[in-house]
């Protein structure tokens, strides 16, 4: 550790650039704390450098209370992080995302009380030379007097950052109690599902939103730890139908639920909309790659021939790629799913009575998914939750029929289940959803080498990410709420490789275990990786990049069980 940061910067002014290397290290700041040069850009135009402040336990003061688990360090960390955004402006920048509060590599606190704030910037230069009293004023000014105004319990409101850190203990809590209450998902009543629009997450405002109502017939009490008892619309394992009128709120409440996977900021009108933490929204993807996709419950036969318990494409359809993320899912472990006729391959989802009539069986390849649905969660305990205002057939296979009515949930299952009395004329075409056959993914596929050898990993915002020489598309994985986690998504994968879960043997699920201890670490397990911004990801958005990653091989399959 060095002190005189501030003569040093102030020497180095007119130096050439490449001199800030020489920074690299740890520095005693003076107000308290240590600034760490983690790694200083070689020259002006290359990706900002990275730095680090660390504030000792007693230093940083928090009470024990607000640092005891895991969850709470999270919240808290979150917390300090937006802190530290308010008050660093550029040369600064600190990476703390949106409504959601992630495990970030920006900020971390440690189970002693420690803070690392981990942050970019751009080291002032005048062209390729020094700027050494720009530096000076940054590193050794701007930043300790942010750091002591955004890290320092005594600096902050108290009651605010208990609130914080509460309400995110309470969502914690809510989503781990939803498998011992047989429930897949809770919304509670006054929750303010819509968003400000389709491209800002935060409420939709101005005395608009429409708080959500429990029906009287699905209200579930939770009791969590801060909240108290609260009352909302449980939903429960098996087969859930939303249906309802165009507009009526159908896909604003699946939208939550897909959400619901993740904590939200005090505020955000979600915090106490939960849903299991093994959660996947499916859709149709078409043009998406497939490779060795146990796919045979939804397609038995092919008009070009070949096994579909093996099936691989370039450029799947519309049906084809659901069938491959269905079963991709439930191979990485899903126990809920999420599906939204707005996003469904229709042919996949339905075929009715008329059609059925008209197109004989053995010329057409798909199982739709009404007569696997059910099956789905008696033989492979997986619930499914879909949206469908379009199609009655559901109402036979479904346990709960949810009608939303001006943005309102009733419970119409009574309703639905005389309905159905009336028979369709439908012959069901599956009773039973075999197991999912397990693939071994073959490492060297998985390389996030750029062309210099160097790994390579950016996002395109939530939308993909560059792994090495291969672009993702991330577009069709709904849940990735933040860019920070397709970065966290790359680094996943090249962990999961260097630390050999994915080592040729192993199944891709088991290779997911093993990411998932790493993972349970939270940021620090993947800053081994390397230092820079990003958010935890979950297992199963890893899986989903890896699936869309077009160099993976699968080098074999095991079946279930086996
Ligand atoms: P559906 O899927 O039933 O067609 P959407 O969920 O897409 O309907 O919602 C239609 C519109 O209503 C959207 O603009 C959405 O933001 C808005 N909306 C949804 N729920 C609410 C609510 N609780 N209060 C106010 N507006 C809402
Ligand atoms: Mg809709």
């Amino acid at each position: 550790m060095r002190d005189g940061l501030s003569g040093e910067l102030l020497r180095m002014d007119g130096a050439s650039y490449g001199r800030y290397k020489s920074l690299a290290g740890e520095w005693r700041l003076d107000g308290g704390g240590v600034l760490e040069v983690v790694r200083a850009q070689s020259d002006p135009f290359a990706p900002p450098s990275r730095i680090a402040v660390h504030l000792g336990g007693e230093e940083a003061g928090f009470p024990a209370a607000l640092t005891e688990t895991p969850v709470r360090r999270r919240a808290l960390a979150s917390y300090l992080a937006r802190r530290a955004r308010a008050e660093l402006r550029a040369p600064f920048r600190v990476d703390a995302g949106g409504q959601q509060v992630l495990d970030r590599a920006s900020c971390q606190v440690g189970a002693d009380g420690s803070v690392t704030l981990r942050l970019g910037a751009e080291l002032p230069g005048r062209g390729r030379r020094i700027d050494g009293r720009a530096a000076e004023r940054a590193l050794c000014r701007a930043l300790p007097d942010a750091v002591d105004r955004a890290l320092y319990h005594d600096a902050l409101d108290a009651k605010d950052v208990q609130r914080f850190v509460d309400t995110v203990e309470d969502t914690d809590a809510l989503r781990r109690a939803l498998p011992g209450l047989g429930l897949v998902a809770f919304v509670a009543e006054g929750a303010i599902l819509p968003r400000a629009s389709g491209v800002d997450d935060r409420p939709l405002g101005g005395g608009r939103a429409v708080p959500f109502t429990a029906p009287p017939e699905l209200r579930t009490e939770i009791e969590l730890p801060h909240a108290g008892r609260v009352s909302g619309m449980g939903i429960p394992e098996g087969v859930t139908l939303i249906v309802g009128g165009g507009f009526h709120g159908k896909s604003t409440l699946l939208r939550a639920l897909e959400a619901g996977v993740w904590d939200h900021v005090p505020g955000d009108g979600r915090e106490l909309a939960a849903a299991r933490a093994d959660t996947v929204k499916i859709r149709a993807e078409d043009g998406r790659r497939v490779q060795r996709s146990d796919v045979h419950a939804f397609v038995d036969h092919l008009p070009s021939g070949g096994d579909t318990a093996d099936f691989s494409t370039e450029n799947a359809s519309g049906s084809t790629s659901q069938a491959a993320s269905l079963v991709e899912a439930v191979e990485a472990g899903a126990r809920v799913l999420l599906i939204d006729e707005d996003t469904a391959a229709t042919n996949l989802m339905i075929r009715d009575a008329r059609m059925q009539a008209l197109v004989a069986k053995d010329r057409e390849p798909l199982t739709p998914f009404v007569d696997l649905v059910r099956s789905l969660h008696r033989d492979r305990g997986v619930s499914t939750v879909l949206v469908m205002g379009g199609s009655g057939d559901y109402i036979d296979v479904a346990d709960r029929v949810v009608m939303m009515d001006a943005y309102h949930p009733e419970d119409v299952t009574a309703r639905a289940r005389a309905l159905a009395e009336t028979p369709t004329g439908r012959t069901a075409e599956a009773d039973a959803f075999p197991p999912v056959r397990h693939r071994v993914v073959d490492p060297a596929s998985v390389d996030s080498a750029g062309r210099k050898g160097r790994s390579r990993i950016r996002p395109h915002g939530t939308d993909g990410l560059t792994f090495g020489e291969q672009d993702i598309d991330l577009r069709s994985v709904e849940q990735i709420t933040d860019p920070g986690q397709a970065v966290g998504i790359g680094l996943a994968l090249e962990l999961a490789v260097r630390r050999g879960h994915l080592d040729g043997r192993r199944t891709l699920a088991a290779a997911l275990d093993l990411l998932d201890r790493d993972l349970a670490a939270g940021a620090a397990g993947l800053l081994r990786v390397r230092d820079e911004d990003f958010a935890v990801p979950r297992r199963h958005e890893v899986a989903a990049a890896l699936n869309r990653l077009r160099s993976l091989r699968v080098s074999g399959l095991r079946d279930a069980g086996a």
